[in-house]
């Protein structure tokens, strides 16, 4: 994808100065900057990435998400894609497998859904450019600055506001003073951990996520568009950290969960991430606004990450669409409260999936239920396969 970087207005002697400029063109990001494009509002977009790019995540996006591309004017973007239908999430582990429906889930690679939201974002008037890689800057005089790290060298620019949309453990939230942590309460550290496999690597049946849940975690198998087979795992950091290698403990889960195994080389990966438990005491600070896995993470399983990034994405934009050359504390105060009620929608089936997950006994009597009854799946199911009205 062509990198594009088109310059603001010089508010600010010898800097351009943005409305806004989002750091992380992955969902939050893009979604935000194509949000405040159609507003009318002079947005910079930056990735450290080029695009297409892949990244760590189970290849499912929910009915919940697909609403909200809709909203956005984005609804046939899948359909472009040609992302094909899930119809099964199929459950093993524990000498257990359950099939239970789905209805609405779409699978899709993130290289091609993220570079897709990109180039909706620039149709809509947001610059972009690949290949930067962005620090946190001064606040002064009505603005705050990022430093950019480019092929074109260092140098700086000026935004009313940054938003923080670079995922999870964000530099841009510790760079300001509010690094992401584990919550006190947490049980135990999960990471997460991914690959992608060519085409004719193993027999996936196409429109299936084969979920093997164990001791160690849970990983899901999904072909994608270009039928390819994309592995995403949730591990716990300890039983990844004590493993012969990453690739050994999930072909090792895939395995009790009575999947076929995985080749020895991937074509992309295998690649992990930071804490997924790990979040920011607030989500910003003056002219700083962080939105997605930047702002906090809960859990994979239910498959949402991208339907709460893109939520927060249309949330966030009328909030960062009235930062002006006063910085106004409410908005962040707005901000605070608006995404606490975002993951507090959430929290309720994350805390019990991951409080069941991590109990070996607990696991086999959910699926030894779901197996003779899957309307109990219901709360998990209703997220993954069925609409989510949004209230964004
Ligand atoms: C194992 C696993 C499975 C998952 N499965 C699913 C699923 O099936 N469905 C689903 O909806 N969600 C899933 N998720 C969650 C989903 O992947 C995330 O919630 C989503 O990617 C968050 O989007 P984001 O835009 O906030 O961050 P990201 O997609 O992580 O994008 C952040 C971007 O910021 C850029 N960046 C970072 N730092 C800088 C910097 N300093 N300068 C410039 N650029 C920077 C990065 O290059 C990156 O492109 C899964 C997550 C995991 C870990």
């Amino acid at each position: 994808m062509n990198a594009m970087v088109g310059l603001g207005e010089k508010a600010v002697p010898g800097l351009p100065v943005w409305d806004a400029v989002v750091v992380g063109a992955g969902p939050a990001g893009s979604m935000t900057a194509h949000e405040l494009a159609r507003a009318g509002k002079r947005v910079l977009l930056l990735d450290r990435q080029q695009f297409p790019r892949w990244k760590v995540c189970g290849g499912t996006l929910s009915p919940g998400a697909q609403g909200l591309l809709a909203q956005s004017d984005l609804g046939g973007l899948l359909d472009s894609l040609g992302a094909g239908p899930l119809h099964t999430l199929r459950l093993g582990g524990w000498s257990i497998t359950a099939d239970l429906p789905l209805n609405g889930s779409r699978a899709v690679s993130r290289s091609a859904l993220d570079a897709a939201l990109i180039e909706a974002a620039v149709r809509r008037g947001a610059h972009f450019s690949a290949g930067v890689r962005v620090d946190l800057g001064e606040l002064s005089g009505g603005v705050r600055t990022v430093e950019l790290l480019g092929s074109e060298g260092p140098r700086e620019v000026a935004a009313r506001v940054v938003v923080a949309a670079d995922g999870l453990a964000s530099k841009l939230l510790a760079q300001a003073g509010l690094p992401a942590r584990e919550p006190t309460a947490a049980r135990r550290r999960v990471v997460g951990l991914g690959a992608v496999f060519p085409a004719s690597s193993a027999p996936f049946e196409p429109g299936v996520i084969h979920m093997a849940v164990g001791r160690e975690g849970y990983a899901g198998v999904v072909q994608v568009e270009d039928g390819s087979i994309n592995v995403a795992a949730a591990l716990d950091h300890e039983a990844l950290r004590q493993a012969e290698s990453p690739s050994a403990l999930v072909q090792d889960l895939l395995a009790q969960g009575g999947w076929p195994s995985l080749p020895t080389t991937p074509s992309l990966g295998w690649r992990g991430t930071p804490g997924l438990t790990r979040r920011p005491e607030r989500p910003g600070a003056e002219r700083l606004l962080a939105v997605g896995d930047a702002a906090g993470y809960l859990e994979p399983f239910t498959g949402e990450g991208v339907f709460w990034s893109l939520s927060g994405a249309r949330l966030i934009a009328p909030l960062v669409g009235r930062v002006g050359k006063t910085w106004d504390p409410r908005i962040l105060t707005e901000w605070t409260n608006t995404h606490a009620r975002l993951m507090k929608r959430a929290q309720r089936v994350c805390r019990a999936t991951s409080w069941v997950l991590s109990r070996p006994l607990l696991t086999r009597s959910a699926l030894r239920m779901l197996t003779s009854s899957p309307r109990l799946a219901r709360p998990i199911v209703r997220r993954v396969g069925a609409p989510i009205v949004s209230r964004a």
